[in-house]
């Protein structure tokens, strides 16, 4: 499979009725999304549509780990992740977005791009806080702790921050 075609769906020509689509997503995928927590990941996706007469139904399986950097440490950390949704898809005027997991698509569409919305599937899978799970080698960066560790210190002990502190708060 080219890796253009990679998440692009020709729904126009598909029978009416199931059809699995499976695909690898990777660095190529992640550099071209730019997504700022999210910089690398290899996963496979998987997307079942069902098409009916005016209507499309999409169910993604999303599986594998992504990169990501730690909340603690600021270090590289995998993350796994498993994501399941489920989309439809209406035809109208225009294309939008009219609910979550609503897309109303033009009349004239014949091809579905779904990178963007499997982009935000996964950015929205990070938990708020994610850190290493201190198990086998997924640890935190121990020099690095200590260096944000001194660093926090500094900044309560010099006067100078403690000055810029205030003004923030202010
Ligand atoms: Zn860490």
């Amino acid at each position: 499979m080219r890796k253009s075609d990679i998440l692009l769906i020709g729904f126009k020509t598909l029978d009416l009725g199931e059809h699995l689509f499976e695909y690898q997503i990777d660095e190529e995928f992640f550099s071209e999304m730019k997504n700022e927590e999210i910089h690398n990941g290899e996963l496979s996706v998987k997307v079942l549509v069902d098409k009916s007469e005016r209507l499309l139904k999409l169910h993604f399986d999303i599986e594998g780990q992504i990169e990501t950097i730690c909340d603690r440490c600021l270090g590289e950390m995998m993350l796994p992740v498993k994501i399941e949704e489920e989309v439809f898809v209406k035809f109208g005027i225009k294309t939008y977005e009219e609910a979550e997991n609503v897309l109303i698509l033009s009349e004239e569409e014949y091809e579905l791009n779904l990178r963007a919305m499997v982009n935000e599937f996964i950015i929205l899978s990070r938990p708020m806080r994610a850190v290493h799970s201190q198990e086998g080698d997924d640890t935190c960066d121990v020099e690095m702790l200590k260096k944000i560790e001194e660093y926090q210190q500094k900044k309560s002990v010099d006067p100078r921050w403690a000055a810029l502190e205030k003004l923030k708060n202010k």
